[in-house]
């Protein structure tokens, strides 16, 4: 119907459209599917000559569509409809008018004011159009030839107009009527063509507003590329893809990193989320997907010779670390659990897991997870936060370079409890090695999934082993030393033990170790015998060199890069004898004894004092109780910030003691109370320490008896248990 419309426009007759119209609307009721509905026939009609008839396109129904081309002749009334067969015949009579009539109507100056009103508004519309699709032409010689009372009709006729307008058209028989109607509806969709315009420019506005963006970021690049400075958005961006490319990707990641970058290349720079896309797609390129260290195979024999000469003793440890290496060369895929290392400070944890990783010939990494309580520190925030940062793992993938380290969650008690998940089911190649001071506090479902090793701590004994066999040797080379410099006697050694540190590991002992061997390289470096040295290290004069013993003591170790390495500094200085460590040089260096050995015996030599122990998180302690018994009343004071259940052990302590007076002799038969005009106070040193645990009643006891019985007790012995 629209190619019938548009050709009528070029067409001589004026009258097509409710021509059209009416003979749709006919043949449709015609052989429309319910012949017994009423059919409401309009009374007013156009008469049309069929100029051409076309076969359309067959439609995937079947169905075929004609194209009938119509010109109309004239309007016309219907006089009488007959309904005969399948189509109505109709008596009608022509509404046209004659020459004469249509001769006075131009007289008529209504008429006359009409038609110019039309032409003026119809000049408007074409000329319009003609600017949009240069067509005017033939419509702008219609508009000079035609008769107006047809051109009204002509024009309303290549509108889109609702179909009651349509008909109104039609029956707008009056000249003066048709023109107005015409005028009105040209009018119209004149307003609406202007709206639409206006919308446009500003579309158009706007456009042309980012195509000057366009141009001037296109005058920057060249600007830049002049000045050699070649780092705008699309170099960067051309860049980014260069680097993911190479990044090797497996292809589930690389479709997504692609879908991002198709969003990124779309956005401006400054547009909300691109910052945010491109650093994560710049994270993307930079983890290291296929990059891993070549993995030995593993010979389990030089992994055990490495994890002995690396560690003194932790027999048992040692060999359940050998027992999982050699269920991973078994079975490399095998999603074993996660080792867990679970022991106090410096027990060597930490060096137990990159043992491991030497001994596989793989990365080490280090994951401090200490004070971690936010889940998404870990796994990572989503990336529309702002400010959004990878998660720890990832983040320790990415620095460490390959995707197969030996990777320690250090610290894994530290956490928040919030910690959920298996790292190890998102990080199948990363061998995951976790450590912990203690058990309580790790989540027991995460706390499943981990194989837990416990190393409980030292003895003197072994601490003296590590020392002289591993720490002194690392000490000496990390001071740029040798036993030609510096000779730590076992005995001095153990007194460092004994005086300096009281801990379940090493980890101080070490560092009073490496104070001697500072102050050694300092008095090394400054002795006579000074030959030309390589590089920047300086002679230390010695108020300096005093200063630093002083402090020596309070001294945390640090590892002071030297800068030139052992053999230089070797060739650099000659020494006539080495320096041996004596107790006097101990007490300048690391200061007066931190911790008495004769402390326990002076302590005990009250009756009342006994030595108990109490469990740490640091490995564990002496804990002193003393009890006094003044002039009283029969009370029992407790003083020393103890919890609930150490008051209750107190009191069952002396409820104990009290029932056994005969037993332990500890009074003359005639007193049958001990507590007759006496007050008991039992008071825990470290008053500032809160105190409170389940093993403190064997040495309230003992504590008790040692008073009551005027006996002290031995300074050798510390005990930890309960009483009933
Ligand atoms: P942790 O991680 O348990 O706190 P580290 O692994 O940092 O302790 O150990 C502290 C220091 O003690 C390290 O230098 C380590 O090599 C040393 N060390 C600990 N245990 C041993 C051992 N059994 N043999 C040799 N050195 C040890």
């Amino acid at each position: 119907m629209d190619s019938m419309l548009s050709q009528g426009v070029g067409s001589e007759s004026g009258e097509r459209s409710s021509n059209v119209q009416v003979s749709t609307s006919d043949a449709h009721k015609v052989d429309g599917k319910n012949p017994s509905e009423v059919i409401h026939w309009h009374n007013r009609g156009v008469a049309a000559r069929a100029l051409h008839l076309s076969r359309g396109v067959e439609k995937p129904s079947g169905r075929v569509t004609y194209i009938v081309v119509l010109e109309g002749l004239c309007r016309f009334n219907i006089e009488e409809l007959n309904t005969r067969g399948p189509y109505c015949t109709a008596k009608i009579s022509p509404l046209e008018m004659t020459k004469s009539e249509m001769e006075q109507v131009e007289q008529d100056p209504d008429f006359v004011t009409l038609s110019r009103q039309f032409k003026a508004i119809a000049m408007e519309l074409i000329s319009i159009l003609e600017q949009k699709q240069k067509t005017g032409g033939r419509i702008k010689v219609l508009l000079e030839t035609l008769p107006f009372h047809k051109l009204a009709d002509i024009f309303v006729a290549s509108f889109e107009i609702s179909f009651e307008e349509q008909l109104c058209m039609l029956d707008s028989v009056d000249p003066k009527v048709r023109l107005s109607k015409a005028t009105e509806l040209v009018d119209r969709h004149l307003q609406s063509i202007r709206v639409a315009e206006k919308i446009t420019q500003k579309v158009e506005g706007q456009l042309s507003k980012s195509q000057k963006e366009y141009l001037l970021r296109q005058q920057m690049r060249a600007i830049k590329e002049e000045l050699g400075d070649n780092d705008d958005d699309e170099d960067d961006l051309a860049s980014l893809e260069r680097k993911m490319q190479n990044a090797g990707m497996p292809s589930n990641i690389w479709k997504h990193a692609q879908r991002e970058l198709r969003r990124l290349k779309k956005m401006q720079p400054q547009q909300p989320g691109y910052n945010s896309s491109r650093v994560y797609l710049d994270l993307l390129a930079d983890l290291p997907w296929q990059k891993a260290s070549e993995e030995q195979e593993l010979d389990l024999k030089a992994a055990k010779d490495h994890l002995d000469c690396d560690h003194y003793g932790l027999v048992k440890i040692k060999q359940r670390i050998i027992e999982y290496l050699a269920v991973r060369k078994l079975k490399p895929d095998a999603r074993g659990p996660v080792l867990c290392f679970v022991g106090p400070p410096g027990v060597g944890k930490t060096s137990l897991a990159s043992s491991i990783a030497a001994a596989l010939g793989r990365k080490f990494i280090r994951i401090s997870l200490g004070g971690v309580k936010d889940e998404a520190d870990i796994r990572g925030h989503r990336r529309t936060y702002i400010g959004s940062m990878p998660g720890r793992l990832i983040d320790g993938l990415k620095r460490v370079g390959v995707c197969n380290p030996v990777m320690l969650l250090d610290e894994i008690d530290k956490t928040g409890s919030d910690v959920r998940g298996d790292p190890a089911s998102a990080l199948l190649e990363v061998i995951f090695v976790a450590t912990a001071n203690r058990m309580q506090p790790i989540p027991p479902p995460l706390l499943d999934r981990m194989e837990v090793i416990e190393l409980p701590g030292y003895t003197a004994e072994e601490k003296l082993r590590i020392a002289m066999q591993h720490l002194i040797p690392r000490v000496l080379d990390q001071h740029g030393l040798s036993s030609a410099f510096l000779q730590i006697p076992e005995d001095m050694v153990k007194l460092v033990i004994q005086r300096y540190t009281r801990e379940a590991g090493v980890r101080n002992l070490e560092r009073n170790l490496a104070a001697l061997a500072r102050a050694a390289a300092v008095r090394v470096a400054e002795q006579e015998q000074v030959v030309s040295v390589s590089k920047d290290v300086h002679k230390i004069t010695s108020p300096l060199l005093d200063n630093r013993l002083a402090e020596g003591a309070e001294m945390e170790m640090e590892i002071i890069p030297m800068g030139v390495n052992n053999h230089e500094i070797s060739n650099a200085f000659r020494i006539a004898s080495p320096l041996v460590v004596d107790e006097a040089m101990l007490e300048k260096i690391l200061g007066p004894p931190r911790f008495d050995d004769q402390e326990a015996a002076d302590r005990v030599a009250t009756p009342g004092v006994s030595v108990g122990l109490v469990w740490t998180a640091f490995g564990g302690e002496v804990q002193f109780v003393e009890a006094t018994s003044v002039v009283g009343n029969g009370e029992l004071h407790l003083t020393g910030q103890l919890g609930d259940v150490i008051k209750e052990s107190a009191q069952i302590a002396l409820t104990w003691v009290r029932a056994r007076v005969a037993d332990l002799k500890l009074a003359a038969a005639e007193e049958t109370d001990l507590l007759q005009g006496k007050d008991i106070h039992i008071h825990f040193p470290a008053g500032a320490v809160p105190k409170d645990g389940p093993s403190a009643g064997v040495t309230l006891v003992t504590a008790l008896v040692s008073l009551f019985s005027q006996k002290n007790v031995r300074a050798d012995t510390a005990m930890t248990g309960e009483m009933t």
